[in-house]
């Protein structure tokens, strides 16, 4: 099969297109095989590329989210069927350890991820568990194959974040940084579900308009404003409820100024780097809790996916490219150009 791969970590120019085994042979007995027709890229993408601390099987097919169609089932498969055209959640857990058998399946011992640990979606075929697919849901404009594909990833780890860790409420202030990322984006429209008041962050003007169209509260250009501050002035000096982090170097000191009193801060990324300071009497003396999060377990995949039924939720995406022309999706990953999610066509 067709696939887009790395032979060794390093700059984009590393990404070519290869002729691959096909992953044909015997099925597990509750696996699925999906024909990909569409796949998404994320910023892990991107550190998979330049390279990760665990050990790589080159040539290694990258792309973590995907939709397509069920092509081939294993024999214990009673979830789906050939022809069920279905989103594919990349976190693969073994679904029989002791955090799986709690229901905490990202806290899976052997927890790993399509495109990261495992071969990934930028190919004509994946085999996942059939836990890992779910049935698109019927919408009376339906889901595009590339709408399809940059649900998964995003959606459930944003999901994560505002519901299960933060626990936002109707009323509360949520700060959000960076609202051009998939994750951010995702992450104001999940707390605006839940009734909170939303501010974020960009250094695009263009992209603040753009989110305050998608239901933002209040914008903030984090190159020309200081965050903290005009969080405290728009919260009678209070500072927010909840701040949604996944920047960590540059933005945390900022994140933390603007944490209010019995605050929760949650993160699920570190994109311009890991090291950061927190002054323990702070910590202590505001009761705040700090928070991690990635993806998310089987229930809160459920209900995602049944959220999108109800028309919530649909994923924003910012470009689709062709398949031959992925490098370009990444090139634009990179450079932070985009407003919501970018995806690459596998096959008509
Ligand atoms: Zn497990």
């Amino acid at each position: 099969m067709r696939a887009w791969v790395i032979r060794g970590t390093g700059d984009l120019d590393r990404l070519q297109i290869a002729e691959v085994p096909d992953p044909a042979g015997p099925l597990g007995a509750q696996d699925v095989r999906v024909a990909v027709r569409a796949a998404a890229l994320n910023h892990l993408d991107l550190f998979v590329l330049r390279g990760l601390p665990h050990e790589y099987r080159f040539p290694h097919v990258v792309g973590g989210d995907g939709a397509g169609v069920v092509e081939v089932v294993g024999s214990e498969v009673r979830s789906v069927r050939p022809g069920d055209r279905v989103m594919i959640n990349p976190g693969i857990a073994d679904y029989a350890c002791e955090y799986c058998l709690a229901g905490e399946h990202s806290l899976c011992v052997t927890y790993r991820l399509l495109g990261e640990h495992l071969p990934g979606t930028l190919a004509e075929f994946v085999v996942v568990p059939e836990q890992n697919v779910a049935v698109i849901p019927t919408l009376p404009m339906p889901l595009s194959w590339p709408e399809a594909a940059a649900f998964s990833l995003v959606t459930l780890t944003a999901w994560r974040m505002v519901v299960t860790r933060a626990q936002v409420k109707a009323g509360e202030t949520v700060l959000v940084w960076g609202i051009g990322g998939g994750l951010s984006l995702t992450a104001m429209r999940i707390a605006k579900l839940k009734g909170a008041r939303v501010i974020v962050t960009s250094s695009s003007d263009a992209k603040l308009r753009e989110a305050q169209r998608l239901g933002a509260d209040v914008t903030l250009n984090h190159r020309t404003q200081k965050i903290s501050q005009e969080v405290r002035a728009l919260t009678g000096r209070r500072g927010a409820d909840v701040v949604i982090e996944n920047a960590g170097e540059a933005t945390w000191d900022e994140s933390l100024r603007a944490l209010g009193r019995g605050g929760r801060l949650v993160t699920c990324g570190a994109t311009t780097g890991p090291k950061v300071g927190l002054d323990l009497r702070r910590l202590f003396w505001y009761q705040w809790s700090i928070m991690g999060a990635t993806m998310g377990n089987l229930a809160e995949y459920h209900e995602i996916v049944r959220v999108l039924g109800t028309g919530e939720l649909r994923p924003v995406v910012d470009r689709v490219f062709s398949f031959a022309e992925a490098r370009a999706a990444f090139e634009r990953l990179e450079r932070g150009e985009q407003l919501g999610k970018i995806a690459v066509e596998i096959s008509p």
